[in-house]
């Protein structure tokens, strides 16, 4: 990764206030406001931060800058995780209900993990529900010619 311009350093999200806080020993770990969702952090908690984020990057003295950086890696397909340039990812929207169980469901490409979803296996099925109907066949695997 190269670095950032020294201009950056002025970036609000990089001040001493908003800078990611080393756990201490068994706390857990307390994202900053612009980052993508941790484990089991609940979908309003991230929504709750990037809002936050949003609205401080809007008077960042860098926003300009970082909004060329930002346009420069989407540029290159880099995937932008988590808030930039006061742009803020869509959440994945928990779609459905498994069929079997009826626990809601995540996307299968979704990084954030809402609490209490699991995430969908196969056609609006969660893991488990798909190994017992499938008696642990894996999934994708192709019915034998007859
Ligand atoms: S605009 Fe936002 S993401 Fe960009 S440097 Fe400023 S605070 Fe950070
Ligand atoms: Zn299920």
């Amino acid at each position: 990764m190269t670095a950032l311009p020294e201009q950056f350093d002025e970036a609000t999200c990089r001040q001493p206030e908003f800078r990611p806080r080393r756990p201490d020993f068994g706390e857990r770990y307390v994202p900053t406001l612009w980052e993508s969702g941790i484990p089991h952090e609940p979908l309003s908690e991230v929504s709750r931060r990037w809002d936050r984020a949003v609205v401080l990057c809007r008077h960042c003295p860098v926003l300009n800058l970082c909004a060329q950086y930002a346009d420069g890696l989407i540029e290159r397909g880099l995937k932008v995780d988590g808030v930039i340039a006061g742009v803020r990812p869509e959440l994945p929207k928990v779609q459905m209900s498994c069929r079997g169980c009826g626990v809601p469901l995540y996307p299968r490409q979704s990084t954030i993990r809402p609490a209490g979803c699991k995430r969908e296996y196969a056609s609006a099925t969660c893991r488990s529900c798909w190994d017992a109907n499938h008696n642990g066949r894996s999934h994708g695997a192709r019915p034998r010619a007859p």
